[in-house]
């Protein structure tokens, strides 16, 4: 079992490995005996493979779960009032606990129900996909409006994550490429060593779980200490972005639902990358290759489609391109382009994965 601290106002602790529930009856007693209610909202998926390990971890406590549904299609204002409802049937109070089972998604959703209950009750994150190593640390939490994505939200700190790796063992093959596309984004913005190690793995399946652990533990840290230093955004925490901006605009052109965000993310740090012509870029394609990122995607989608979505990017204002482009690893900056520039690494871009 790993922890990590993580030194928000409030501050909390992820505890991350096999039996990390156990944490619920070491460490989080008091707080579960001090609720009046406890309420989980879970993924239905996640829950259907994985609930019993909750279950069991929290025996003899009188838990009310609710199921949403699985993935994207929970984070919604209907969702959302859902679990508000749930939570007024069951005469849950101030006094109540909440624990939000699943990948991002569900964590989004119940998160912002958490902090809106009442004006915010506590809540624990139980995260159960790769991606969500990042999603459950930082305090946002969201749903989606009609017209755009995580635009309804609050920032609201967990009392804990608990991440218990067990789950991983389901996911989807997208959805470990998704998330392992974010823990290498961490190493790329944060540590040589480590971005070295990663790109070593060839199989993620073949990764031994101690190992995925760690990879774990050290992406949470670098995403904490980034969120420590700018908890509201309007600093370093733009790094985190590295990969986002062309990101953003493949899965809004190739239609949300057919690429996972984290294989866009994989496929954006390849046009980050060569913004300042990084070193490893040739050795980052193949890794990609190796680990069957969908690389064709780029060939597949021309640079005028792609344009309209990186100009709304949240971090460009006016028209211009602005993207995390990578000097050194562990060095990230932020880069403003212009069209011609971006279209001509574009370019580069393709030629290189042919
Ligand atoms: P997800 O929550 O949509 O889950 C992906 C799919 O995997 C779903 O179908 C889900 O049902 C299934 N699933 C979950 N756990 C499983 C398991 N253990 N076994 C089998 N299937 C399982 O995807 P995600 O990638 O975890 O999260 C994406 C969401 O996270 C997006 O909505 C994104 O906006 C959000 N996000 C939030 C932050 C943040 O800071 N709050 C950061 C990054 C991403
Ligand atoms: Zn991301």
């Amino acid at each position: 079992m790993q922890t990590v601290e993580v030194n928000t106002a409030p501050d909390y602790r992820v505890h991350i490995g096999h039996g990390a529930y156990q944490q619920f009856k070491d460490e989080y007693r008091p707080l579960l005996n001090g609720a009046d209610k406890i309420a989980v909202v879970a993924d239905e998926q996640a829950w259907s493979h994985h609930g019993s390990l909750l279950l069991d971890a929290l025996g003899g406590l009188d838990l009310r779960v609710l199921k949403i549904p699985a993935g994207e299609q929970a984070k919604n204002a209907d969702t959302f009032m859902a679990i508000h409802s749930f939570l007024l049937e069951n005469n849950c109070s101030r006094k109540s606990v909440l624990i939000a089972f699943g990948g991002g998604a569900a964590g989004d959703v119940a998160g912002f129900a958490a902090s809106t209950f009442m004006r915010g009750i506590v809540y624990f994150q139980c995260p159960t996909t790769i991606l969500a190593h990042d999603s459950a640390v930082g305090g946002k939490t969201a749903i989606n409006h009609p017209s755009g994505k995580n635009m309804i939200g609050t920032f609201y700190q967990p009392a804990a994550v608990l991440y218990e790796t067990r789950t991983l063992a389901t996911l989807p093959e997208g959805e470990v490429r998704s998330g392992m596309a974010e823990v290498i984004k961490h190493a790329f913005i944060s540590n040589p060593g480590w971005l070295e190690e990663l790109l070593k793995i060839r199989q993620f399946s073949a990764m031994p779980d101690k190992e995925l652990e760690t990879h774990l533990a050290k992406g949470i840290a670098v995403k904490a200490a980034i969120v420590e230093e700018d908890e509201q955004e309007h600093g370093a925490r733009k790094f985190l972005n590295f990969g986002h901006t062309l990101a953003h605009a493949i899965e809004g052109n190739a239609g949300y639902g057919q690429v996972t965000h984290g294989e866009a993310v994989a496929l954006g740090m390849v046009f980050d990358l060569l913004i300042e012509e990084h070193p490893r870029t040739d050795e980052y394609v193949d890794w990609c290759r190796a680990n069957g990122y969908p690389l064709n995607l780029l060939t597949a989608l021309a640079f005028d489609n792609l344009l309209p979505y990186m100009k709304r990017d949240k971090k460009s204002s006016g028209g211009e391109l602005v993207f995390i482009a990578l000097p050194e690893t562990g060095v990230p900056a932020v880069a403003v382009l212009t069209e011609e520039k971006a279209r001509i690494i574009y370019g580069k871009l393709q030629n290189k994965i042919r």
